[in-house]
């Protein structure tokens, strides 16, 4: 069996550094944010360039805080992608704005950079870009198109820790920029995590006050707030894990890279890199009409492979409501027909990577 990923193979390689961190903290007696949490965030915002991180409970919350933060609510409008991971879209709602969809450039899955314009109203108040499967969005012309008309930019860079777009790494271009450290993403964590970066110092302290409770002092609480606190744990493991990043992303390029040349000329599409970016490859996806027989038959050869997503954020039932029908986005409809992701994870070993090659010559060849 070759797994999608493999978490375990991760864990054995850093057990002792782990199992130091959690001896710390539960030696510690302090459970939910403190030194490691504050001692991680200030890594975190070095890592990405960025003034501030605010550490929190998931990559949902630190979207939807963000929203909050920029005040952003009831009558706005928010536009992200129609080909995303749900929660792109639910924090819209979660904010108590509405939606506004773009459709996808084919070869990079991020946000059609031309498409943005005609999405644009007197509401619009901000443009959430995806940097999907590790790839970054254009964001030199999206800040562009943001800039002119006092828009906000926030990133979803929940499957981009690392990436970047020229020598800037993702999530300190925008205004804010959100990660995931759910712990299939390239910075996992032993549970749920998320952050936020920004440059503001305003906005770093209002988001701090937000995630627990709206308070600055306890006891007084300035904002309407929420319990979206990241815990110690996870911090103290997140901090070890940052320490390795690199590698895991290196790693993971190098399999790509791997991929890429041996399944050239099988007839199926293999990701591109964006000129001028560096992509991190959360997921290696590539895409072929006949998807769900190539699926099949790597199955059988025991290996595990991934649609993301098998269905465009608006075709999806909860979603009905936001007014689309199908053929509205027909680049996210055809990648939600044809991507599949293939075994992906720093510590795959290249036999199994040539195995999985094997698999899909025959598969695609048949
Ligand atoms: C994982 C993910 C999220 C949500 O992060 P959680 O930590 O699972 O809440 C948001 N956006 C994208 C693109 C993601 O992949």
């Amino acid at each position: 069996m070759i797994p999608l990923v493999d978490l375990k193979a991760q864990h054995a390689t850093i057990r002792t550094e782990i199992q130091e961190a959690v001896t710390r903290v539960l030696d510690s007696g302090r459970f939910v944010l403190g030194e490691e949490v504050s001692a991680f965030e200030g890594e975190f915002a070095a890592y990405t360039g960025t003034g501030h991180a605010v550490a929190v409970a998931s990559g949902t919350s630190a979207l939807h805080l963000a929203l909050v933060e920029a005040g952003i609510g009831p009558g706005d409008e928010v536009i992200t992608v129609a080909f995303s991971f749900v929660a792109s879209v639910a924090v819209i709602e979660y904010a108590g704005a509405r939606p506004v969809l773009v459709d996808i450039e084919p070869r990079s899955y991020t946000i059609d950079v031309d498409r943005i314009e005609e999405a644009i109203g007197d509401r619009t108040r901000a443009i959430i870009p995806v940097h999907l499967y590790g790839q970054p969005a254009r964001m030199d012309r999206i800040l562009e198109i943001a800039r002119d008309r006092g828009i906000l930019v926030i990133e979803d860079a929940a499957q981009a820790h690392g990436a970047a777009f020229g020598t800037r790494p993702v999530g300190g271009i925008g205004h804010l920029g959100c990660f995931s450290f759910y712990p299939t993403k390239n910075l996992g964590a032993c549970g749920e995590g998320g952050i936020v970066v920004t440059n503001d110092a305003g906005r770093a302290r209002r988001l701090r006050m937000l995630r627990d409770w709206g308070q600055q002092h306890k006891g007084r609480h300035e904002l309407k707030g929420f319990n979206a606190r990241l815990q110690a744990l996870q911090g103290a493991i997140l901090r070890v894990k940052l320490r390795h990043l690199d590698a895991w992303n290196d790693a993971r390029r190098r399999h790509a890279g791997g991929y890429n040349e041996e399944l050239q000329g099988i007839g199926i599409i293999t990701p591109g890199e964006t000129p001028g970016t560096r992509h991190v490859y959360h997921a290696y996806t590539i895409r072929a009409p006949q998807r769900d027989r190539i699926r099949q038959e790597l199955a059988t050869a025991g290996i595990g492979t991934g649609v993301h997503y098998p269905l465009p954020i608006h075709l999806n039932p909860a979603y009905s409501d936001l007014g689309y029908r199908a053929g509205d986005f027909p680049e996210a409809e055809r990648a939600a027909r044809e991507v599949l992701s293939l075994p992906l994870y720093p510590e795959l070993s290249e036999a199994d990577r040539r195995t999985v090659c094997s698999a899909m010559k025959r598969a695609c060849t048949a």
